[in-house]
Order: structure tokens, then C-alpha cells, then sequence
């Protein structure tokens, strides 16, 4: 098992669990005000305290209510991209997908909360702008960081390699090395109206879902891409991006209507000394979650109806898997749901099995948004049963 960044919790009264880590983590984002909700005066009613404390103020004029409460990791307005990378523990979950782990970070929010923020960066800056090896943008967020991350490590240790010599008190010499060698595959894929397509490939015909004791869930036919660069990957990420399906919706026009998955998948082959050959498949999966908003209040009809009760089935599914998972039975004894929605059935090995985790909710501090407390209560109510999974895990 992976050790994971320990981030202590100590929660008012609602948490007492203190976790040095977990394999499913649960972190807030806290967004900016932007210059349109600044407009009539209003403040943030969504304040971080410290790394793993946020306060909500709630309540009219008068009668305010401050509520705390304590998460993994919170990250308020003011920090940055790298800042979040760090902070999340993102880079371990990296690395440890280098070692062969299933890993997977997952944007959750309202729309406009800051979730393709988070996951991708500025969106209108990122297409056609984007430099991917030779500079790295501030607003750059986890995908093209993970992505650089994850080369230059393999360059790095292939530099280790190529450099192997040691000084020693009888002078310098070649130490015996390992060889490895290490290869990448992208897909990208979404999930919209319970239907699974691919995002390099664009078809009517969308994936089915097969099952495979090695890989579990998988989309049968996917694109995988060779990513022999980090350009090769970049550009993957940049074409599911853009060929991610949006609908217009009354809360924000440009609101994403599907839950994407990009996934990055490495295999290592190691040779050791010896020559026995040690094969390791690991993959890190980046979702960016459709918006959480309720149903009445996005007003929607007809086929977006439909949508939204497909949007939260998924994460209802989500929920229930987390639930289920925190069952302190016996994982066996247990039935967890993944089965409701392909969104889980896709995440069934890495939330599931011996992969690790990371939830990131992102949060809008405008009062104008009811976001701040659903999803501090929806993060909250998965942080209490991750906490229980954590436990049971550690047993
Ligand atoms: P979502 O994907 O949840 O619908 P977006 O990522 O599109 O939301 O964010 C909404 C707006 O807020 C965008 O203009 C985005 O650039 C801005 N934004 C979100 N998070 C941040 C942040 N942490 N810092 C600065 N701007 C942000």
C-alpha cells in the first residue's frame, strides 16, 4: 500500500477519525470571487481557515451562522495550481501510478464552481496557446502538470540510467544497471447521458462496457494514442477537451453536460540484473465530473431532463460506492452498487480495489450560489465515509 501525504484531521464534533492517510482522500477548492459576482458588493461567504479547515457563513443579515468544517485538504482562493498539486499529494499519486497503482482525481462541483479550472486550466487560454514542454503556464492546471510530471520522471530515471556511475574510494566505476523502459497510452472518453463515447474517435456509436479480470471496466474499441512525447499526450488532452460535449443550460451557457475521463495509462518493463523481466501497469485516470446542480433549479425539459437525471445517477452512484465501500464488513461481503452507472463501473478498480483516490470539490465562495454549503455537506458526508474506509483499511 502507498503511503500517502499525511494530512491529520481532527473535526468538530462531526469527525474524530485522525487518518494518516486513506486510499480515497477528499479535498475542497475554494475559487475565487470573479469580477461579475463582485459586481453588487457581495463578499465570500466561503473561507478557508488553514489546509484542511474552511468556515461557511450562512444565514441572512443579522442572524449569520458560521459553520467549520474540516476536510483532507482545503485550498483556498488565493493559491495556485502548483500550490493545489502539492497540497492534494498529486505528485505521490503519480508516482505511485509509475509503480503500477490505479490512481484517479476527480472534480466534483456545481458548474462554475472551478472544476475544469482545476482539472485543465483556463480553458479560453489553453488550445491554441498552449506550450506544453517548453513553458508552463500559471493556470495550468492538474492534467497538463500531471502530464509534465509524469515525463520528465521517466526522463529522469532514464538520465539515472545512462549516467549510472559511481566514485568510489578505488576510483570511479559502472555499477551493474537495470533496465527499463517505460511506455504511455491516452484515452479519453465521456460519459453523457449514460452513454460512453470517445473523445478522440467522435462516433454516433457509442462504447460498450466490457469486463476483464486484469483491467476491469473498460470501454471496448477506445482510441488508445501511443504518447511517445509529452507533446503526444498534451495534444491528446487538448482533443478531448474540445470535443467534449456541451449543452446549453439556464445556470451557465456553457455548462458541461458530461463527465470526462482522460486516462493515461504506463506500462513499465523492468530488466534486472539477474535478466528476469518485472512488468508493471499502472494508470492515472483525470475526471472532470458534469456540475452537480439540482435538477429544479436548471429548469431543465424534455432531453435535458433526461441529462440531469442521467448527470445525477452517476453521482448518486458515486455516492452510494463510497457508502457502500465504508460498510465495515468485509469488502467481499459487501455489495456496492458499481453496477448503477458507467461512470462507476469505469472507476470500479482504482476507488474500489488497492488504488488511491482523490476527491476534489470545488466550491464557488458566492453567496449568490448555494454551491459553498451542498457541496461542503456532500464533500463532508464523503470525507466522513472515507474516513471509515481508512480505518477499516488500516486494520
Ligand atoms: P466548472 O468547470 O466547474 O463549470 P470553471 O472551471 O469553468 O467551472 O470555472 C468558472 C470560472 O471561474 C472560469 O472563468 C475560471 O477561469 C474561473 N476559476 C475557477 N477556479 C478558479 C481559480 N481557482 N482561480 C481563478 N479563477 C478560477
Amino acid at each position: 500500500m502507498i503511503k500517502m501525504p499525511a494530512i491529520s484531521r481532527n473535526v468538530h464534533g462531526e469527525l474524530d477519525a485522525q487518518s494518516k492517510f486513506s486510499n480515497i482522500r477528499v479535498a475542497v477548492r475554494v475559487r475565487p470571487l470573479l469580477a461579475e459576482e463582485k459586481l453588487d458588493g457581495s463578499d465570500a461567504v466561503v473561507h478557508v481557515i488553514n489546509g484542511s479547515s474552511l468556515k461557511v457563513l450562512e444565514g441572512a443579515e443579522g442572524e449569520i451562522r458560521t459553520r467549520h468544517f474540516k476536510f483532507d485538504c482545503c485550498i483556498g482562493p488565493a493559491e495556485g495550481q502548483q500550490s493545489t498539486m502539492e497540497k492534494c499529494g498529486i505528485f505521490q499519486m503519480l508516482d505511485a501510478a509509475l509503480e503500477g497503482y490505479s490512481a484517479a482525481v476527480i472534480a466534483y462541483g456545481q458548474t462554475g464552481s472551478g472544476k475544469t479550472y482545476t482539472m485543465l486550466g483556463k480553458e479560453e487560454t489553453l488550445p491554441d496557446n498552449h506550450k506544453c514542454s517548453s513553458h508552463s503556464d500559471p493556470d495550468d492546471g492538474v492534467m497538463p502538470r500531471s502530464i509534465r510530471y509524469l515525463f520528465t520522471r521517466i526522463e529522469q530515471r532514464s538520465a539515472c540510467r545512462r549516467g549510472g556511475t559511481t566514485s568510489g574510494s578505488r576510483g570511479s566505476f559502472t555499477q551493474p544497471q537495470a533496465s527499463r523502459s517505460t511506455t504511455m497510452q491516452a484515452s479519453f472518453l465521456e460519459v453523457y447521458n449514460e452513454q460512453v463515447n470517445d473523445l478522440l474517435r467522435l462516433s454516433s456509436i457509442p462504447k460498450v462496457l466490457r469486463w476483464s479480470k486484469s483491467e476491469g471496466f473498460f470501454a471496448d474499441g477506445l482510441l488508445m494514442v501511443e504518447c511517445e512525447s509529452m507533446e503526444d499526450a498534451i495534444s491528446v488532452m487538448l482533443e478531448g477537451a474540445r470535443n467534449r460535449k456541451v449543452g446549453s443550460h439556464e445556470l451557465n451557457k456553457d455548462s458541461s453536460r458530461s463527465h470526462s475521463m482522460m486516462t493515461i495509462h504506463i506500462q513499465s518493463s523492468h530488466i534486472q540484473p539477474d535478466g528476469q523481466c518485472l512488468c508493471k501497469r499502472g494508470k492515472v485516470s483525470f475526471v472532470d465530473l458534469a456540475g452537480s446542480e439540482r435538477l429544479n433549479r436548471t429548469k431543465s425539459e424534455g432531453m435535458m431532463l433526461k441529462e440531469s437525471s442521467n448527470i445525477n445517477r452517476s453521482l448518486l452512484t458515486f455516492g452510494k460506492v463510497v457508502s457502500c465501500l465504508s460498510n465495515n464488513r468485509k469488502n467481499g461481503d459487501v455489495y456496492v452498487p458499481y453496477r448503477e452507472s458507467k461512470l462507476t463501473k469505469l472507476l470500479m478498480d482504482t476507488v474500489g480495489g488497492n488504488g488511491l483516490t482523490l476527491l476534489i470539490t470545488c466550491c464557488s465562495p458566492s453567496p449568490m450560489s448555494f454551491s459553498a454549503h451542498c457541496c461542503c455537506h456532500v464533500a463532508l458526508r464523503l470525507l466522513n465515509k472515507t474516513n471509515e474506509i481508512g480505518r477499516r483499511r488500516r486494520k
